[in-house]
Order: structure tokens, then C-alpha cells, then sequence
């Protein structure tokens, strides 16, 4: 069994076939969790459910086009994968998608996240899980009367959460003084150490008999008929029972080998690492109307931000980073982040599909190939279930929650 991808998903896919007595051999082309895995925001969100593509997003995409430090943006080129993207970005835009797709996701993130709390008992396994929920915050009366109509939408699919007025915020921000207007209190959403969650379950991994081989590139696969007999890597050909497509945001790259239609765009964010300051929130924060996030993460804590389709290029933009120190300055002016305390300037590639939804499920076209990828701003948060999910597809199982929405060659 053969997972192509040392990310969050990957590994997830290679933990639950492992438990199934399946033998795993997880390669990625760099090193375990050295991708959209290592610096994101270490986030699980069941309150989360609304996905990017949703309607105003277009208008208010094009709108931050133009802004060079805001938290959308679309580098302008003439590349024929970024139109397809936004071509069907712009269908999904619809409510009709939204209310389709806030119980699937929904239910994947309390699978998710109940998947988290057995993880968290494996020998060996301590990546930091935290319960206390999120605290979201409005500056703008506009920003908060939005995420006001966003509240009771998900609170229809009984997704429940407390709005919050200014004179409430003192209760979960302490000593740190807001010019927001307003909250939400999300209880059921988590956190974590993303990278350590990654490592300490490879870990895991090997010490079961399964096996990581890093530093080896699949470029390019040995097709027989309906099956893949094998791939062919920068460390020679690898022949294979069955393979799981898990290589994040460069999954289309090698769907695009395989010839199957996979809309996928490398989203670009950005964190930015602290130790942690003697006064600072307790609980994971969203500063809602600039899309940025803070979470506290044991010693330290890290801001996190941005979505940029500027196609494969990892150059760290510094005005964006500067954006987001700046976001932080604004919503909590007494945070103290001073420059020597600073740990990590990041960027990730997230593998951002047009609808805001995974594709996980068979390849239509193949008899031994499982797709698990497009996970945009959720694959930390959704990896456990999707790796649980793969195990049960690829041992001939039910999937134990309905994958139809996920299909993935729905785009055609
Ligand atoms: C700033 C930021 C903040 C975020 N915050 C959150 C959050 O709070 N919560 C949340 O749920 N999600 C969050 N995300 C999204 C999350 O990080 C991603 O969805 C998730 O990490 C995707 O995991 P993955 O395993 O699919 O991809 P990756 O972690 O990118 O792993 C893919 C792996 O495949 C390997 N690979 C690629 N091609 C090949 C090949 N040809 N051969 C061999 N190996 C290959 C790569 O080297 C890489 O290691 C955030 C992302 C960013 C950028």
C-alpha cells in the first residue's frame, strides 16, 4: 500500500490502513510533514462549516484583488488550470452549495475531532489537543452583524455558539483590551500542534511495521489497463498493491498524469510564530473581518493568515506578513510581539478545491487508486476522518459517512 504524500492526510491514510493490518509505505518528496502540515494554525473547527466558495466571496475577492496586503488574493495570469478553478469557484458560489455543504462538514469535523480524542491515547501520542473552543471578533459593526447571519445560518444545522457583546470579550481575553465591537463564542472547536501531531503518529507508524521513505519524488506512474502496477520516483520504481493520492496541494500534478480531472490550487498562508507573551489569550482567536488567527500552542503562539493563488511559488511575501502583524496590533493593541521574541516566519501550499470541499473517494478510471486531498483551509482538521474514510474504501467497507459530495472527479 503505497501513500504518496508525509502530510497531515497522508499520514492519517497510513495510521488507519495500518490498524486494518494493511502494509504501508508512506514516501514524500521532502521530509514527513514538511508541507501545508508543518506551520498552520492548528485549528479544529466543527463550528467551521461554511465553505469558501459561498455567495458575496467573489465580489469581495475582487474587491481585495487589488489591496496588496489584504487576506485575499489572486496573482493575475493566463494560466489554464486557474481559470478552470474559478470558473467553477464562481458556480459554487451559490446558497443552495452552502446549505448542501455545511452538514457534510460538519459531520466530517465531529468525526474528525472525536477520532482526535482516541488518537490522543496511543502510547506515546501527546500533540497538545486543547478543548476551550474559539473566540471570533468583530471590529466593524458590519463585520459583526455578518457574522451574525452566519451564526444562526449553522445554528439551523443545530451547530450551536454564543454571540458575544463588547462588554462580554473582558470574559475571554483577560488583561487584553479590544476596540472589537462584538464576538462569537464557538465551544466545540480545538487545538492543536499540527507538526507534532504529524510526527508523533508517523512515529507511530513505524514503530507498527509501517514504513516512511523521505526525500523520493513520484514523478510518474506504470499504468496497466485499469490498475497501477507501480511509480517511478527519484529513488527508483516502487511496485504497489494500491496507492493513496495524498500529495496536498501538488496532487493535481499527479492526478494530471493519471488524466484525472482534479481542480486543485495551491493557496498560499502564512504564520508567523512567538514565544509565547507573558499576557495573551488562553484560547484560540479569530479576528474575523482581516481573516486572521491567533493560537496559543504550549510555549508559544502563532498568528496565521492570508490566501494567495499565485501558483507554485513558496517566496514569502513580506508585505502579507506585515499585514498580519498588523491585524494582531489593531484588534489586540496590548499584545505584546516583540521582534526578538519572534520563532518562525512560515508559508504553506494549501490544496484548495474550487468548492471548498475535499475530494476523497476512487478514482473512477483506476481499480487501485484512492484520492485524498483538497482540503484547503481544513486538512488538519479533517485529516483523521479522511484517513479513517480511505481505510474503509480501500478494505472494501462503507464509508461510515456519505462521500457522494466529495466524489472526486465531480467537476468532470
Ligand atoms: C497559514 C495556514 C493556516 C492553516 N490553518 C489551518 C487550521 O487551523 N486548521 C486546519 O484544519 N487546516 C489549516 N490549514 C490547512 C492545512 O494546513 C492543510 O489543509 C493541510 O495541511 C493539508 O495536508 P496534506 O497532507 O493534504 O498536505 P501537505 O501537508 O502539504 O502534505 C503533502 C505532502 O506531499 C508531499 N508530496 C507532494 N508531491 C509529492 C510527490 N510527487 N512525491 C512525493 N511526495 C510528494 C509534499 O512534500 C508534502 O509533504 C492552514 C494552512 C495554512 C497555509
Amino acid at each position: 500500500m503505497l501513500i504518496i504524500g508525509g502530510g497531515a492526510v497522508g499520514i492519517c491514510c497510513a495510521h488507519y490502513l495500518n490498524e486494518l493490518g494493511k502494509d504501508v509505505l508512506v514516501v514524500d518528496k521532502n521530509d514527513i510533514c514538511s508541507g501545508s502540515s508543518y506551520g498552520n494554525a492548528g485549528l479544529i473547527v466543527p463550528s467551521y462549516c461554511i465553505p469558501l466558495a459561498a455567495p458575496g466571496v467573489l465580489f469581495q475577492g475582487l474587491k481585495w484583488m487589488f489591496q496588496p496586503q489584504s487576506p485575499f488574493y489572486i496573482k493575475p495570469r493566463l494560466n489554464r488550470q486557474l481559470i478552470a478553478w474559478l470558473w467553477h469557484f464562481r458556480r459554487a458560489c451559490t446558497a443552495t452549495h452552502v446549505h448542501r455543504s455545511i452538514p457534510v462538514l460538519h459531520a466530517l469535523h465531529s468525526a474528525s475531532l472525536k477520532l482526535f480524542d482516541e488518537l490522543t491515547n496511543l502510547e506515546g501520542l501527546d500533540f497538545g489537543l486543547e478543548k476551550r473552543g474559539m473566540l471570533e471578533i468583530f471590529k466593524t459593526r458590519n463585520g459583526f452583524e455578518g457574522g451574525i447571519r452566519d451564526i444562526h445560518l449553522v445554528e439551523a444545522f443545530g451547530i450551536k455558539s454564543r454571540i458575544l457583546q463588547k462588554k462580554d470579550l473582558g470574559d475571554y481575553l483577560g488583561a487584553l483590551q479590544t476596540p472589537a465591537v462584538g464576538g462569537a463564542y464557538l465551544p466545540h472547536d480545538a487545538h492543536l500542534l499540527p507538526d507534532r501531531f504529524v510526527r508523533q503518529l508517523a512515529g507511530h507508524i513505524e514503530k507498527k511495521g509501517g514504513h516512511l521513505l523521505t526525500g523520493c519524488e513520484v514523478l510518474d506512474f506504470k499504468i496497466s489497463g485499469r490498475r497501477i502496477a507501480g511509480v517511478t520516483t527519484t529513488r527508483g520504481e516502487i511496485l504497489t498493491q494500491h496507492i493513496i493520492i495524498a500529495s496536498g496541494a501538488w496532487s493535481a500534478n499527479l492526478a494530471r498524469r493519471l488524466r484525472i480531472g482534479l481542480p486543485l490550487q495551491p493557496a498560499k498562508g502564512y504564520s508567523i510564530t512567538f514565544r509565547r507573551p507573558a499576557v495573551c489569550p488562553a484560547l484560540p482567536l479569530a479576528m474575523a473581518e482581516a481573516r486572521v488567527v491567533l493560537t496559543p500552542m504550549a510555549e508559544e503562539l502563532r498568528l496565521a493568515g492570508t490566501l494567495e493563488l499565485a501558483g507554485y511559488n513558496d517566496v514569502i511575501n513580506m508585505p502579507r506578513v506585515q499585514s498580519i502583524l498588523d491585524t494582531a496590533r489593531e484588534y489586540l493593541p496590548d499584545l505584546d510581539l516583540d521582534s526578538p521574541d519572534m520563532v518562525e516566519i512560515w508559508r504553506g501550499l494549501r490544496p484548495c478545491s474550487p468548492d471548498g470541499l475535499p475530494y476523497v473517494g476512487r478514482s473512477p478510471r483506476y481499480d487501485n487508486i484512492v484520492v485524498a486531498t483538497g482540503h484547503g483551509m481544513l486538512g488538519i482538521s479533517l485529516a483523521p476522518i479522511t484517513g479513517k474514510i480511505v481505510s474503509q474504501l480501500v478494505a472494501g467497507h462503507r464509508p461510515s459517512l456519505d462521500i457522494t459530495t466529495l466524489s472526486v472527479e465531480r467537476f468532470g
